[in-house]
């Protein structure tokens, strides 16, 4: 009987995290062997984020056993703080993000939220209090306003108005022939890039997580588009625990810390310019980034 029921589970599971817009199609393929080892324990808590103080203690990881990815990794995260996570491709930056929603278990060590292993806590409530601003957002072939409505059941209208003007595309929207109810998505209008963004951004705000982790997009959007998010985005990081998975270092500069990791392994940590004096790993990833920005002819970003 219970080999009936498991695939229903796992439709169930789709369907809702489908319904929380929380990630992608070619991710949720990728997720779905992973789901069906993550249940909820028998007396699972309900987590209620009171400070947003969350710790890596020791945390290791593999996909496959034999491939450990995440080699012990501790990572003190203050409520309120913005943490950057940054390191050569393949890193395990966006495992760490999987990990903290709970897609996999750690295999080794824990990860705690307010001192809760999140191992005790129910998923539903785990992803209740962490929203995620995916590397490419996937919109519903809907209105935007649903689009945007998606990040809570039973928002309001003036509460996905409010979302719409905190993630700066309101005036978009509004010059819409049908505003709010314009249908988008595959059969609707195209967005750019930089409006699916803003969307995502809206989706989190109707939501209001006390936990934010923002995928940073790998995809170029052009560098006007990309500073004019990067200002939404620290707009709403306030007042909110957010680890940023950062792919370009120019994104990560006003960071309260950046956490260096090489091969599952956190090389170094601190303040951008602490970590610039230091002339390790992460001086060295600033000096090549700077040198192809200046190569492609773009802007100068600051040092400090
Ligand atoms: P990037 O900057 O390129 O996005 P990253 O630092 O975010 O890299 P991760 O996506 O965390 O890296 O991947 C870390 C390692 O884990 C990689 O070697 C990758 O091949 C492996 N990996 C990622 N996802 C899976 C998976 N679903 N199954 C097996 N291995 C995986």
């Amino acid at each position: 009987l219970s080999q009936l029921f498991r695939p229903l589970d796992m439709l169930g599971w789709v369907y809702r995290t489908i319904r929380q817009g929380v990630i992608d199609m070619g991710s949720m393929f990728d997720l779905l062997d992973a789901h069906a080892e993550v249940r909820d324990a028998p007396n699972a808590a309900t987590l209620v984020v009171t400070r947003g103080h969350v710790r890596f203690e020791d945390v290791h990881f593999g996909y496959d056993p034999d491939r450990e990815i995440l080699k012990g990794i501790d990572l003190d995260i203050p409520a309120g703080a913005t943490v950057a996570v940054v390191g050569p491709s393949g890193a395990g930056k966006s495992t760490l993000a999987r990990l903290m929603y709970r897609f996999y278990d750690v295999t080794g060590g824990r990860i705690t939220i307010d001192d809760w292993d999140i191992r005790d806590v129910t998923q539903a409530s785990l992803r209740g209090s962490i929203g995620i601003v995916p590397q490419d957002t996937v919109l519903f072939n809907d209105t935007i306003g649903y689009n945007i409505a998606y990040g809570r059941e039973g928002a309001s209208d003036d509460e996905i108005a409010a979302a719409a003007r905190g993630a700066a595309i309101a005036g978009f929207i509004q010059s819409l022939p049908a505003g709010f109810d314009t249908r988008v998505g595959e059969r609707g209008l195209k967005l750019s890039g930089g409006e699916k963004q803003r969307v995502a951004i809206a989706r989190t705000l109707v939501k209001d997580p006390p936990i934010l982790i923002l995928d940073e997009a790998t995809s170029a959007l052009d560098s006007r588009t990309e500073a004019d998010i990067q200002a939404t985005l620290e707009a709403i990081e306030h007042g909110r625990t957010t680890i940023v998975i950062a792919h370009r270092l120019s994104t990560v500069v006003h960071a309260d810390r950046i956490i260096v990791l090489e091969a599952g392994r956190v090389a170094e940590q601190g303040t951008h310019a602490r970590l610039l004096r230091k002339n390790g790993l992460y001086a060295e990833m600033w000096a090549r980034q700077a040198q192809e920005r200046a190569a492609e002819g773009g802007e100068e970003v600051p040092a400090e």
